[in-house]
């Protein structure tokens, strides 16, 4: 119970310290949102979002979930995308795994985990579409870390697999997809560096939403 109390006492001092540092600082946030950064990650409690980008309220739109996860029947995780891109017109989405990863650990072990299942499919499918490579990594630890990145760069796809994200790209060059790992053991981001423009030439042919030729630069 005594960290639950803890919390309202932090609340407090966090006003405090906020309007210490700038009297209007609430009246400034009450106005509205306008974030240039939507955040896909990892509902683990290690990785935060905000903090870990020593970014602020009002700085970064966020959606976590198990395994920063981005699935097309997932109404959450889409609705979230679609608001971010249409409304807020965020300028880059990044989706952000982290190494110890403990729902890509238990999708890399074949078996019946209940509930958790469907979810852990879409990772599953993720192994099975780079097999050969993760199955030639001898090292355990090493096949695990690679999982967590290859997750992430099917969840960029799966994000701009979106019609709204091909359409704000296509006519105002944004939002950009970054796929990142947060790197629990030394606390670094990683930048995978992903080519996004690449990205969208390369699923083109199959996921286009737009009817148009993407050959545009
Ligand atoms: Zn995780």
């Amino acid at each position: 119970m005594d960290s639950y109390k803890t919390i309202f006492e932090n609340n407090r001092q966090w006003v405090e310290k906020k309007t210490g540092e700038d009297k209007d600082f609430f009246k400034k946030l009450v106005k509205e949102q306008n974030p240039d950064f939507l955040y896909i990650g990892c509902s683990d409690s290690r990785v935060t979002a905000e903090e870990l980008m020593g970014l602020g309220p009002g700085d970064v739109f966020v959606h976590r979930n198990i395994a920063n996860v981005v699935n097309t029947l997932d109404m959450s995780s889409t609705a979230v995308i679609q608001y971010a891109v249409e409304h807020l017109q965020v300028k880059h989405i990044i989706v952000c795994g982290h190494y110890d990863c403990g729902g890509v650990k238990a999708a890399m072990q074949a078996k019946d985990l209940g509930l958790l299942n469907p979810w852990l499919r879409t990772i599953r499918d993720v192994y099975r579409l780079h097999q050969d490579e993760l199955d030639s990594i001898t090292s355990p630890k090493e096949r695990y870390d690679r999982l967590v990145e290859l997750n992430v760069e099917e969840q960029c796809i799966n994000v701009a697999k979106m019609a709204c994200v091909q359409e704000g790209y296509l006519y105002h060059q944004y939002p950009i997809v970054h796929g990142w790992v947060f790197d629990i053991r030394s606390g670094r981001l990683i930048d995978l560096e992903i080519d996004f423009v690449e990205l969208m030439k390369r699923i083109q042919r199959v996921y286009d939403l737009t009817g148009e030729d993407w050959n545009y630069k």
